[in-house]
């Protein structure tokens, strides 16, 4: 398993700069939980930037979920397989996208 060793730290890095990531939302989420301004327009605004918190905040969590499968997947022994065709993933591609689950075929067949 060593050969995984490098993108295993890797992605234990981006783990934690996800969690880091997203200590920093949630305290943005906190700080906007102060009562909401009179002003109509700052209202808006307001409210457009907890969607936008909010929506950053599920991706970074989403992210830190597939880091912590491709993490355990190392550990397993079943990194690098692609989930649909059971076919090695290539190198390259999980260089790029460490936590890819899918080979460029399935993965490309996924988004069509
Ligand atoms: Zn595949």
């Amino acid at each position: 398993m060593k050969e995984y060793d490098e993108i295993r730290s890797h992605l234990i890095a981006m783990l934690e700069e996800l969690n880091l990531r997203l200590t920093s939302i949630t305290n943005d989420i906190k700080h906007s939980d102060t009562p909401l301004e009179k002003d109509f327009a700052e209202q808006a605004t307001q409210n457009e930037n907890n969607e936008v918190v909010d929506y950053l905040g599920n991706s970074a969590r989403t992210e830190i979920e597939m880091i912590k499968q491709a993490i355990a997947k190392i550990d397993n022994g079943h990194y690098g397989i692609c989930q649909v065709c059971d076919k090695p993933i290539n190198k390259e591609r999980l260089k790029i996208m460490p936590y890819s689950t899918l080979c460029i075929k399935c993965a490309s067949k996924k988004e069509h």
